[in-house]
């Protein structure tokens, strides 16, 4: 690729560090825009957090994670080993200091800033996925309410508060209670401990290793040229972008966009002082005896299920620490252990693909995504627990700035210099 190529300013050429959902997306909506593509990742298509995730599209639960309740939830958690949100007490002191600008961003001005940043991503994402398949992604993308289940009545009080103050943040979100026989038809799995339910209209689901993998065939059909590299730099040089592999490989092309999720501040730190930290979270498949009609949800385990292939997948923790570090069994039993009174017919002794993966967590609820230096490296990622659902709009708004050289007020709320 030649690295000054450049159409009216817009790159002819761009490389995309990271095939996850972020870098995947930001490719394809660069190649709707003509530029010529290629993608490198160190493993391949949906290693990273976009595998084994709960596959939810939710727009009406894409909420920041700076909550203020969520920092209480998390002091309390400190010290238990079973925990739904776990950081090791020997964590090191980059990780103190990022939990420490989480906690300062945990207050309630900065959670509804937050969530207004986040409500277009929100409000354009589902349309998003729909140009994404109308156009090629050969992927399965269901519509579906999501229903939380609670013990109590109050349980479930709690979420539609939840809702209540999503809403009067800038994300205007509805749900409906459900009791009775309205909550066993909606959700026959669940057990007698179940007395409350919430529905959420208007959601979708999808098998996101199956989603991104279809996405990434997609960008290579149109012509994407797609790599194995474990990329150790990415630099402005000439007028365009050099991008090193351990290996000593370069490439270059006039731009290149850094989605590497959970690692993101590994190669953009000497730009971006926003730190992306893996929140590691994990997922298992079981098989269950009975009908499951849509995403459930249980907001007091902090769990997803997901119905995925005539089974169920069960996703939840938030575990900050090393994004390669390897599954912790006790984190698996935690969920089960969780998960288990609340629903009946599910063959936990049976469970299979056991996952851990690395959320990209920013410290202040919004995503990190924009330029770092003057129109040739781009940053994209800091999703945390959204990636999945923001990930394609955020590919079509940064490939309109990458190709038009202007931010959008979408994105300057986003701006990785901030
Ligand atoms: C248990 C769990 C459940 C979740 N459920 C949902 C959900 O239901 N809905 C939702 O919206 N979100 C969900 N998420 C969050 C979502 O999975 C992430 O936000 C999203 O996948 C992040 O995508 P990404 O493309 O930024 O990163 P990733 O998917 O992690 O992709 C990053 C890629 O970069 C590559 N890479 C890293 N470093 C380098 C390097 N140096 N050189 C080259 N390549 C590199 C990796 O191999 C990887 O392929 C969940 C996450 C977890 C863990």
């Amino acid at each position: 690729m030649g690295v000054r190529d450049r159409i009216d300013g817009a790159p002819r050429s761009v490389i995309v560090v990271g095939a996850g959902i972020v870098g995947l997306s930001t490719a394809w909506f660069l190649q709707e825009r003509g530029v010529e593509v290629t993608v490198v990742d160190r493993t391949g298509v949906a290693a990273g957090s976009s595998w084994g995730n709960a596959g939810w599209i939710s727009p009406a639960l894409a909420i920041p994670l700076n909550e203020p309740a969520n920092l209480r939830f998390g002091l309390r958690s400190l010290l238990s080993r079973t925990a739904p949100l776990q950081v090791p007490l020997n964590s090191g002191p980059a990780l103190w200091a990022f939990l420490a600008r989480f906690a300062a961003n945990s207050r309630p001005s900065a959670w509804r800033r937050a969530v207004r940043a986040n409500a277009p991503l929100s409000a354009e994402c589902i349309e998003t996925y729909d140009v994404l398949v109308a156009n090629g992604v050969d992927a399965p993308v269901t519509d579906a309410p999501i229903t939380a289940i609670f013990r109590t009545s109050a349980d479930a009080e709690r979420l539609l508060d939840e809702l209540r103050r999503f809403s009067e943040a800038g994300r205007p979100v509805f749900g409906t209670e459900l009791t009775g026989a309205a909550l066993r038809e909606r959700v026959p799995l669940a057990s007698a401990a179940v007395a409350a339910a919430v529905q959420i209209d208007d959601q979708r689901f999808l098998d996101p290793g199956r989603f991104v993998t279809a996405l990434g065939r997609a960008v290579v059909e149109r012509g994407a040229a797609l790599h194995t590299m474990d990329v150790i730099d990415v630099s402005p040089a000439d007028a365009g972008a050099t991008v090193t592999g351990s290996d000593g490989t370069k490439l270059t092309a006039a731009a290149a966009v850094i989605a590497n999720g959970a690692w993101l501040s590994r190669l953009a730190d000497r730009w971006v002082r926003v730190p992306v930290r893996a929140g590691r979270g994990y997922s298992f498949t079981v098989p269950v005896d009975g009908p499951v009609t849509g995403p459930i949800y249980l907001p007091d385990a902090r769990v997803a299920c997901t119905p995925l292939n005539a089974k169920l997948r069960v996703a939840g923790t938030m575990e900050f620490g090393d994004p390669d570090g390897p599954i912790v069994p006790a984190r698996v039993d935690a969920i089960v252990a969780a998960t288990r009174p609340l629903l009946d017919g599910v063959r936990w002794d049976e469970r299979t693909d056991v996952w851990v993966g690395p959320r990209p967590v920013s410290p202040d609820g919004r995503p990190v995504v924009g330029e770092v230096c003057p129109r040739t490296v781009y940053v994209a990622g800091g999703h945390g627990m959204w990636g999945l659902t923001h990930g394609p709009v955020t590919g079509r708004l940064l490939a309109e700035q990458i190709t038009t050289g202007k931010q959008s007020a979408v994105l300057r709320e986003l701006d990785p210099l901030r």
